[in-house]
C-alpha cells in the first residue's frame, strides 16, 4: 500500500508494534491486526461473517477510504484494547466524587482516549463545606489537579492527553472561568468552553440579566448582565481563541436519549456530545478517494464503504474494553457511533470548486446528507438482525417507529493525526496553508505540500521554484499575478475565507450530523470584536452545536505554521 512519508513516521512512532524498542508491525500488518480483530465481533452475530467482513474492513483502511479514530489503529487486537477517543465523566461535588474522576481521566489518558468534564456541579468559590467548615476551593482550583495529572500521564501514555472543561454560564465562578487562560501556560492540557443556554441568549437578546445559580443549594446567588458576560466571553475568544462555547440547549434538544440522562459535556475537541460515563468511537471517510476520473462523485462507491463503516463501528463498541464498568454500561446500551470525513477539501479541488464558493456548501449538504441517510439505513439494516439499541424504547427514534442499531451515526472529527495517515486534509476545513511546516504529535514535521495542489500547480506549468518559494513563504496564491485567476479562486486557504464562510460550512454540515462538528473559525490578526461576536451570533442562529475561533498569530504554539520549502 501506498503511503506518504509523513504517515510512515507517525505510524512508526506510535501506532506500530514493537519489541524492545523495535517495530515488529508493518502498516499492513497493523491494517491485517485491525480489521481481524474488529471482525471478530461478527461472531456474536452470524459466524460465517467473519472472514468476508474481514477482508471487507481490511480493503476500506488499506485503500484509504475509511480509517477509525486513533485509538481504534493502536489498541485493536493488542492487551489494550481500548478503542475510543472520546469520553464524558461526571465530576460529582464531593472529594470522593472529584477524586474519582481523575482517577479514571488517567486511565484513559494512558489508552488514547481524551476525556470532557463538566464541572457544573461543583460548589463555587468559598461556598461553605459542611464536614469540615472550611471553604470551597471551586471548579477552577480542582481542574489544576486534572491538568498537573494530564501533563504527567501524558510522558507514558500512546498520546498526548486532551481534556474538554465545561462550565454552565449560570455558574457562579464562571467569570473567572472565562478569564484562566488568559495566561496561556495554564490548564494548557484543557480546552475551555462555556456552556450556554437559551435563556441566556435571549437575555443578551434582550439586554437583560440573568441569574447564577449555587449547584450545591440549588440557589439563586446573584444576577449579572448577560451581554457584559457575553462580551467577556468574546474579549477572550478574540484574545487567543478560549473560551469557545457549546450551546448546551440545543445539544440536548437533540439528545436521543433523554430517558438516559441529561448532556453536560463534549469530548476535547467538542465534536461530541455524551452522556456521562458514555465513550464513542469515530470514524471518518476520506473524501478525496471518491472522485472518479470524470470528476464526478462515485455516489455507489460512497455507499458502499458508509454501509461497511457503520457495521466496523458496530463492532468496535463489542470489541472495545472499556476503562470502567459504568462506561461500558452506558455506551452499550446507546451504541453511539461517530462517522464522518476527512479529506472535504481535496474532493472540492478535484471537483473544481473552490472552498467559498456557494456551490462548495451545496457539495457539503449533498454529500453530508448521503451519508447522513446511507449511515442510517446501514444501521436500521443492523438493527433487523442484531436489535435496536438497548435504550431505544424511550428514546426520539422510538416515537419516530425508527428502530436503529446506534443512537447517533455521524460526526465530524477533527481527523488531526488519520488525515495525516490518509495524506488528506484535516475534516470538513479548508488547507491551512499550501505549504507549511506540521507537528507530529510532539516534534515539527518537514514541509508538506497537498498533493491535490501539487498536481494541479504542475498541470498548469507551475513549477518555477522561485513560484513555489514565494507561494509557501505567504502560504496563499491570492494575489499572484503569475498563478490564473481560476486557480486563485480554487486554492483557497484558511485565511482567504471570511469567517462568515467558514461558519456557513459548519453550519452545513451540522444539518446532516447527529452529534457535532470540529471546526476552526479562523480571524485576520486585525479582526475587531465585533467581528467575534458576529460569528457567535451567526453560529447560534444557523444551528451550529457550538463554535471555536481563532485570531491569526493570537496564540503561542500554534498547531500549524506556513514555512518555506527548502
Ligand atoms: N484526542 C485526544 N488526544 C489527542 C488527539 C485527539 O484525546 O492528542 C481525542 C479527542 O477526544 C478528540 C478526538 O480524539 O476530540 C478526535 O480527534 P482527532 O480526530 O484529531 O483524532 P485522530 O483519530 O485523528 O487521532
Amino acid at each position: 500500500m501506498e503511503l506518504s512519508q509523513a504517515a510512515k513516521a507517525i505510524l512508526e512512532k506510535r501506532y506500530l508494534k514493537k519489541k524492545y524498542g523495535q517495530v515488529i508491525e508493518t502498516p499492513e500488518d497493523m491494517f491485517r491486526r485491525v480489521a481481524n480483530n474488529i471482525a471478530m465481533a461478527e461472531e456474536n452475530y452470524c459466524k460465517h461473517h467473519v472472514a468476508e467482513m474481514t477482508e471487507a474492513f481490511f480493503q476500506i483502511m488499506t485503500r484509504l477510504e475509511f480509517l477509525p479514530n486513533s485509538p481504534t489503529l493502536m489498541n485493536a487486537g493488542r492487551d489494550l484494547q481500548q478503542l475510543s477517543a472520546c469520553f464524558v465523566i461526571p465530576v460529582e461535588d464531593s472529594i470522593e466524587g472529584i477524586f474519582d474522576a481523575l482517577k479514571v481521566a488517567a486511565l484513559i489518558h494512558k489508552s488514547g482516549g481524551g476525556t470532557g468534564f463538566s464541572f457544573s456541579r461543583l460548589r463555587p468559590k468559598n461556598d461553605t463545606v459542611q464536614t469540615t467548615g472550611g471553604v470551597a476551593s471551586g471548579p477552577l482550583s480542582f481542574m489544576k489537579i486534572f491538568n498537573v495529572a494530564t501533563e504527567e500521564i501524558k510522558q507514558g501514555g500512546a498520546r498526548r492527553g486532551a481534556n474538554m472543561a465545561i462550565l454552565r454560564v449560570d455558574h457562579p465562578d464562571i467569570l473567572d472561568f472565562i478569564k484562566a487562560k488568559k495566561d496561556a501556560t495554564k490548564y494548557t492540557n484543557f480546552n475551555f468552553s462555556v456552556a450556554i443556554t437559551d435563556e441566556f441568549m435571549q437575555a443578551v437578546a434582550v439586554n437583560t440579566t440573568y441569574g447564577l445559580r449555587n449547584p450545591h443549594t440549588n440557589k439563586i446567588v446573584t444576577e449579572l448582565l448577560a451581554t457584559d458576560v457575553y462580551n467577556a466571553i468574546i474579549d477572550m475568544a478574540w484574545h487567543n481563541g478560549e473560551p469557545g462555547v457549546v450551546f448546551i440547549d440545543r445539544i440536548n434538544g437533540a439528545n436521543p436519549t433523554p430517558h438516559v440522562g441529561y448532556i453536560e459535556s463534549t469530548n476535547p475537541c467538542g465534536e461530541q456530545p455524551l452522556l456521562p460515563y458514555e465513550s464513542c468511537n469515530l470514524g471518518s471517510i476520506n473524501l478525496a478517494k471518491f472522485v472518479n476520473d470524470n470528476k464526478e462523485i462515485d455516489w455507489e462507491r460512497l455507499k458502499y464503504v458508509t454501509g461497511t463503516a457503520v457495521q466496523f463501528l458496530d463492532n468496535v463498541i463489542d470489541m472495545n474494553q472499556y476503562p470502567l464498568e459504568s462506561i461500558a454500561e452506558v455506551t452499550k446500551g446507546n451504541r453511539k457511533i461517530g462517522l464522518g470525513v476527512m479529506g472535504f477539501t481535496d474532493m472540492l479541488i478535484q471537483l473544481g470548486v473552490g472552498y467559498a464558493e456557494d456551490r462548495a456548501v451545496e457539495i457539503a449538504e449533498q454529500v453530508m446528507g448521503f451519508i447522513h441517510t446511507e449511515a442510517r439505513n446501514a444501521s436500521k439494516e443492523l438493527a433487523t438482525w442484531r436489535g435496536a439499541f438497548p435504550n431505544y424504547k424511550g428514546s426520539i427514534y422510538e416515537q419516530q417507529g425508527l428502530p436503529l442499531r446506534n443512537a447517533t451515526l455521524t460526526t465530524i472529527a477533527p481527523t488531526g493525526t488519520i488525515s495525516m495517515i490518509a495524506d488528506c486534509s484535516s475534516g470538513i476545513e479548508p488547507l491551512y496553508a499550501l505549504a507549511y511546516k506540521r507537528k507530529i504529535i510532539d516534534e515539527e514535521s518537514d514541509m508538506q505540500i497537498n498533493q491535490h495542489v501539487k498536481k494541479l500547480l504542475e498541470e498548469h506549468g507551475i513549477n518555477n521554484k522561485n513560484l513555489l518559494e514565494r507561494i509557501s513563504e505567504r502560504g496563499s496564491v491570492q494575489g499572484i499575478n503569475e498563478i490564473p485567476l481560476e486557480l486563485q479562486k480554487l486554492l483557497v486557504t484558511a485565511h482567504d475565507i471570511t469567517p462568515k464562510q467558514h461558519v456557513r460550512m459548519q453550519a452545513a454540515f451540522q444539518k446532516y450530523t447527529d452529534n457535532a462538528v470540529s471546526k476552526t473559525v479562523n480571524f485576520p490578526s486585525n479582526a475587531s470584536k465585533g467581528d467575534i461576536a458576529k460569528v457567535f451570533n451567526l453560529a447560534y442562529e444557523t444551528g451550529c452545536k457550538g463554535i471555536t475561533v481563532y485570531r491569526d498569530g493570537s496564540r503561542l504554539g500554534q498547531i500549524l505554521q506556513v514555512s518555506s520549502v527548502t
